[in-house]
Parts: structure tokens; C-alpha cells; sequence
């Protein structure tokens, strides 16, 4: 097993032109960021409908001032999410006190 992995590296090494030790070194970079961008995906996204919680956020100054209606989309969220339901609160309450 260990000889074959280190014939994967001596060719992939080959077909970039790189030392077998770069190419170990990029293959584990590569790794480790397709490994954060699962890690995103799996617990920054997880909660998520079709809209994402920059884009709630941008709504919710106007909704707290009663500047728009929310739609069914965006209450879905709120009630999904409690990072975007604390800050719709936290809005609220700076306009109550405006
Ligand atoms: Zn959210």
C-alpha cells in the first residue's frame, strides 16, 4: 500500500515537473482546503434556505424599521436561524429607543 502512494507521488510529481516532496506538500494543501470548504459547507450552511444570512442581514434594518414587509422566505430563515433572529432583535430594540 505504502509502495503504491509513493508511486502515485513519484507521477503525479512527474506530470507537474515538481519534487516529490513539493508535490506532497501541495497535495496536502489541496486536502486541507477542499477540508475546510466541506467543513463550511456542512456547518455554515446547514441551516440554510435559499437565501444565505449576509443577504437576511441586509434586510433587516428595513424590517425592524418597518421600511419593508418580510416575505414568507425571509421569516422562514429567522426562525431557522438564531444568529439572523438575534440580530433582527437587537435592531429592533436600537429602534424602539430611536
Ligand atoms: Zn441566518
Amino acid at each position: 500500500m505504502h509502495k503504491y502512494q509513493q508511486m502515485d507521488y513519484r507521477e503525479i510529481a512527474g506530470v507537474l515537473k515538481l519534487s516529490e516532496s513539493a508535490t506532497k506538500s501541495l497535495l496536502f494543501r489541496a486536502y486541507e482546503t477542499l477540508r475546510q470548504q466541506l467543513k463550511q459547507f456542512v456547518f455554515g450552511e446547514v441551516e440554510e434556505s435559499s437565501m444565505n444570512c449576509n443577504q437576511i442581514r441586509e434586510l433587516l434594518p428595513d424590517l425592524a424599521a418597518g421600511m419593508s414587509t418580510s416575505t414568507p422566505e425571509v421569516n422562514q430563515h429567522i426562525a431557522s436561524c438564531d444568529t439572523c433572529a438575534a440580530h433582527l432583535r437587537d435592531f429592533q430594540s436600537t429602534m424602539a429607543f430611536a
